[in-house]
């Protein structure tokens, strides 16, 4: 395929993150572009990113612990050309007001550990919850659907207040997807997720990042922000920077969530999991203790991270999480920008940002595979 130059068709994508990087791969790959790999931020891996902490020297997630789980074999498939893997069923407790902690999902052990009594099995735990559930035959919020399957006392501390601080929200404002994420437990089973697959990059994502984009057709500029100017100099673009701020905010900015991590060093950790939820009303909503997750190194509390959501205007523009409300004006507000969007036939905006989208890894993989493969049979 000749470009604009005569030459192989040139390619800029916006951001080294999995969205960017697979479509990176898969056009180098099939020797067909020139692909240049831009990202405003010193390192590949996008939010991914995984480097040894200056300080403790072991390996940490820089923008908050990616945990990989998926029930899409040919996506563990594509990944695995480029890393082992070890496996690792993720755990989680959240500290309760008695200040002992149990496991989250609230499973039988939470609800013997919060009343202090003795549901013996699963059965007793439904029944334990058929006395407290508040019942909805068709929940229209995420308040609702909770509340339905734990009653107003434990729908709140473990989830409004979280809730209230993860994304400035009530629950009742919020639709039920963005809880029903979380698997509802009778028995003793404390994993977090269902998965078929649970596992981790055995040496990070960085090293999976940098296998990925190792490629001769792949030219990677870091400290490099997307400029309108880049534009005219390549074929095409795939752009996974924030589509609200590519069009100067045209129809007003997409709300997002932000998080400030608080690293601390040396600091007692005294639970068995690496990442613990604050039932409290304070401003930290989890904390992390790297040495618990495979391939971080170092001894449990050497480097504890807290994370402290708040509003992206607060933290640097750093977009995490787009926000979804049970009025879904965010995403209204999006399709204008995908509308928008359409007139621009050199550009496809993917990912997180680009598409105002929550991917989890997989699915920002899944996605990518797809537009890459569609891009390269419409050029071929
Ligand atoms: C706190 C947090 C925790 C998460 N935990 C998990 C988890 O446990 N499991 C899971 O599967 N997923 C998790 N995710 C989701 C995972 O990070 C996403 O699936 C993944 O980031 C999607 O990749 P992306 O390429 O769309 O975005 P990103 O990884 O954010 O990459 C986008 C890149 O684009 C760059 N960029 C943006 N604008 C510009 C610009 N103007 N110019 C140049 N470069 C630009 C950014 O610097 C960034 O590096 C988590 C996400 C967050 C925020």
């Amino acid at each position: 395929m000749r470009g604009i130059y005569g030459e192989l068709m040139r390619v800029l994508i916006v951001g080294a993150g999995f969205a960017g990087g697979v479509i990176a791969r898969e056009l180098a790959a099939s020797n067909r572009f020139r692909v240049t790999v831009i990202d405003k931020r010193d390192h590949i891996a996008g939010n991914a990113y995984d480097p040894l902490h200056p300080q403790s020297g072991s390996r940490y997630h820089k923008y908050g612990p990616h945990i990989f789980h998926t029930n899409n074999s040919p996506i563990v498939d594509y990944l695995s050309r480029f890393t082992d893997w070890v496996p690792y069923q993720h755990k989680v407790r959240a500290i309760l007001p008695n200040g002992l902690s149990a496991p989250m999902p609230i499973n039988r052990a939470t609800l013997n550990s919060h009343y202090g009594v003795e549901l013996a099995d699963e059965q007793e735990m439904k029944d334990f919850l058929d006395g407290v559930r508040k019942p909805c035959a068709s929940p229209g919020n995420a308040l609702e659907y909770l509340q339905s399957i734990y009653g107003e006392e434990l729908a709140e501390l473990f989830f409004g207040r979280y809730t209230r601080k993860m994304w400035g929200l009530e629950m009742a404002d919020m639709p039920v997807a963005v809880v029903a994420r979380l698997p509802v437990r009778y028995g003793d089973d404390d994993g977090y997720f269902d998965d078929q697959f649970q596992i981790m990059p055995a040496q990070g994502y960085l090293a999976l990042f940098e296998r990925m984009l190792d490629h001769p057709a792949i030219d990677i500029r870091l400290d490099t922000a997307f400029s309108r100017s880049m534009e005219s100099q390549f074929d095409h673009v795939f752009n996974s920077m924030p589509i609200d701020e590519y069009f100067d905010n045209a129809f007003g900015p997409l709300p997002y969530r932000s998080i400030k991590f608080e690293h601390r060093f040396d600091e007692p950790y005294k639970y068995d999991v690496p990442t613990v939820n604050f039932t409290d009303t304070e401003k930290y909503t989890r904390k992390t203790a790297w040495a618990l997750y495979p391939g971080c190194g170092g001894e449990v509390g050497d480097h504890v991270t807290y994370e402290i959501p708040c509003s992206y205007e607060d933290n640097n523009m750093e977009r995490y999480y787009p926000i979804k409300t049970v009025d879904g004006w965010p995403q209204r507000r999006y399709k204008q920008y995908a509308e928008l969007a359409k007139e621009r036939q050199n550009m496809t905006f993917i990912g997180r940002c680009g598409q105002y989208v929550y991917y989890d890894m997989h699915q920002a993989v899944a996605n990518s595979l797809v537009i890459a493969r569609k891009f390269i049979e419409s050029t071929g």
